[in-house]
């Protein structure tokens, strides 16, 4: 196997950016990083714990796979999703980098291999499941070998605040007792501010540094439809992407059959996906949907983790997810070509009650609480008249708050008034109430209504008690909703709910910055009347690229299928695109494209450079 710069000590990495554009360029093909690939890999060389925060597609992965490289001993990668070790480890296995995985699925022989291997160092990166890693004896085989770093991947499974809390996952404070000097990196693509603080602590990083890219997907369009006539909706998506790729996400297996098969009915080249599938079944529909081989997805929120299809031009959610995190993990899907998607959320109120009704069912009350408040910040995103963008990315703590063009709301913007004067009555009391209050209190003393609750706390001696009793309870519950919305404040969910102030919202209550809020009366009337939508129009790749890309991703197939190998492995679907765009003459410009190593280009380059040769004679004959 070869090895690189496996023995110089991490320190010499100090200054040498060079250097690492070099590694990931020789291993992966890539010409550059993506932003803050580079800032992550330098701390995490430097011996540092990490918390990064990246959204789906921005390149996790790299992060701690470039440190592997770098580092002289092993990086141990802790992820949940026994479906998708297999397929990172083959991704590296293709790019010429000792990887193996260590799950429940793995036959006895399988097994004792890896573990020589292991014991021989020949290994630069292990993916275990947190099970295997708590499995007897496992932790002191692991003291034995040289770890070099820890990777915990879908870091966000470690708060009970977050979205897919897994108790597993709580014992892996362990990990900086046993290894103190080994630093730890923590990845997730779904965590609010909450969750991030508790993954830190959880994990007892070290003075950790938190990476938070921008979660901001301009190319997707947004907007929210009323659950009524779903069907009719659905027929104008499809048909204006006729011959596209597009994912509907549905709430239950039966409801992803039964649409599957009426798009099929009138002539739509579509498939259902679900967990009860067997795993025979759901590799086919899922490959078959890669290759373009099937255009829409029916599907459970079992679909996508993993999945790396870069044109995928539209997601609709039939139903509408629990949490604000998932549904921007599952839109997320749309558009990693960077090429304009669209995203449609139906949504319906018998949907929260389903919803409503799961939650209900949870016995631990703080998790049911937690459950029942991401609901509501998901149920009142979709009733919003704010833009939509807008209140995504300060769900993510994010500051961007000019709204963005892209979404329903903006397109069709409802009339708004300044309430600047408001939103300083309401951040004020947060301030003077030293951020104690949750929205109900608030509401409260805002009014000047001395509940049980404002007479234990003394909250009647704010200056602004009784500041806003000039509008009604209902109304200041409309206009709080919008600034948690707008990103002014923000909920404390690990802190009994407490409303605090976020930096923008410092910004209005110095008067450094204007709100413009919606009135009840107005959102009453926009969420009644029916919604005309006008349809969006979507390029693709030139017409030109669209012929070539076919014949690559046809020779891709047969390739893959010759190796017996997911069709990834060989290239991805943005390595392709960037092919049939730059059409390579030689070896060298075939280097140049973007996911091309030297492993792939020695492996797979004859290939490929005599496709597009031969495409470019048939060009210049016709
Ligand atoms: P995440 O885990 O954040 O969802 P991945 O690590 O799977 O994302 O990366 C998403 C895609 O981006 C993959 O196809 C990966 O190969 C590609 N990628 C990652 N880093 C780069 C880079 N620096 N340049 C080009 N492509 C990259
Ligand atoms: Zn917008």
């Amino acid at each position: 196997m070869e090895s690189v710069i496996l023995s110089e000590p991490p320190a010499s990495y100090g200054n040498s950016d060079p250097s690492l554009l070099e590694l990931l360029e020789r291993h992966f093909g890539y010409k550059s990083f993506r932003p803050q690939q580079l800032e992550v890999i330098e701390h995490v060389l430097h011996g540092r714990d990490a918390v990064v925060l990246m959204p789906t597609g921005g390149g996790k992965s790299i992060c701690y796979q470039l440190p592997a490289l770098a580092f002289p001993g092993l990086t141990v990668v802790i992820s949940p999703l026994i479906a998708l070790m297999k397929d990172q480890v083959q991704s590296l296995q293709g790019n010429g980098i000792p990887a193996a995985f260590l799950n429940s699925t793995l036959e006895f022989n399988e097994e004792r291999l890896i573990h020589q291997q292991l014991r021989n160092g020949e290994l630069k990166l292990l993916y275990v499941s947190p099970e295997r890693l708590f499995q007897l004896g496992f932790l002191d085989r692991l003291t034995e070998l040289n770890v070099s770093l820890f990777a915990v991947d879908e870091a966000h499974c470690i708060s009970s605040w977050g979205h897919s809390f897994r108790p597993e996952y709580k014992q892996l404070h362990v990990l900086k007792q046993r290894f103190p000097t080994v630093p730890v990196i923590a990845l997730t693509a779904t965590a609010d501010r909450t969750v991030r603080g508790d993954i830190a602590h959880s994990l007892g990083l070290r003075e950790p540094q938190v990476f938070i890219s921008s979660f901001d997907r301009p190319n997707l369009s947004l907007a929210v439809l009323p659950g009524q006539d779903r069907w009719r909706a659905i027929e104008r998506i499809v048909g204006r992407h006729a011959g596209r790729s597009g994912i509907i996400y549905c709430n239950s297996r039966a409801g992803s059959e039964k649409l599957a098969a009426k798009l099929q009915a009138i002539g739509v080249n579509a498939d259902f996906y679900h967990a009860k599938l067997d795993a025979l079944e759901r590799s086919r529909v899922q490959d078959d949907f890669i290759q373009g081989k099937l255009h829409v997805i029916c599907a459970t929120i079992a679909f996508g983790m993993g999945i790396d299809k870069a044109d995928v031009r539209f997601v609709v959610h039939y139903n509408m997810p629990g949490t604000v995190e998932g549904y921007y993990q599952e839109i997320g899907r749309a558009g990693r070509d960077g090429k304009p998607a669209e995203t449609i959320l139906f949504y319906s109120y018998a949907d929260v009650q389903t919803h409503m009704h799961f939650a209900e069912e949870i016995q631990d009350p703080r998790y049911k609480e937690v459950v029942i408040a991401k609901l509501d910040r998901m149920k009142e995103y979709a009733e919003a008249q704010v833009c939509r963008r807008t209140i995504l990315l300060s769900y993510f703590s994010e500051e961007t708050v000019e709204p963005c063009g892209n979404c329903d709301v903006c397109k069709d913007p409802p009339k708004y008034f300044d309430g600047t004067v408001l939103a300083q009555k309401a951040l004020s009391a947060v301030v003077r109430s030293r951020q104690q209050l949750p929205m109900s209190v608030l509401v409260d003393v805002l009014k000047g209504t001395r509940s049980p609750v404002v007479q234990e706390n003394g909250w009647e001696r704010i200056k602004t008690f009784g500041a806003g009793n000039d509008v009604s309870a209902f109304a200041w519950i409309m206009f709080i909703q919008q600034f948690l919305q707008l990103g002014l404040l923000e909920i404390a969910y690990a802190d009994h709910y407490h409303l605090r102030i976020t930096r923008a919202g410092e910004a209005v209550l110095q008067g450094e910055r204007p709100v413009r809020l919606v009135s009840p009366a107005t959102i009453k009337e926009r969420q009644e009347r029916p919604k005309q939508r006008k349809d969006v129009l979507v390029a693709g790749p030139s017409a030109a690229a669209e012929d070539l890309l076919a014949e690559l991703k046809a020779l891709r197939r047969t390739i893959a299928a010759d190796l017996k190998k997911p069709a990834y492995i060989v290239f991805s679907d943005a390595t392709l695109l960037d092919m049939a765009e730059k059409r390579p003459g030689n070896i060298y410009e075939f280097r140049l494209v973007n996911g091309v190593g030297d492993h792939k280009a020695s492996q797979f380059g004859a290939a490929f450079l005599e496709a597009i040769a031969a495409w470019r004679g048939r060009r210049a004959v016709n």
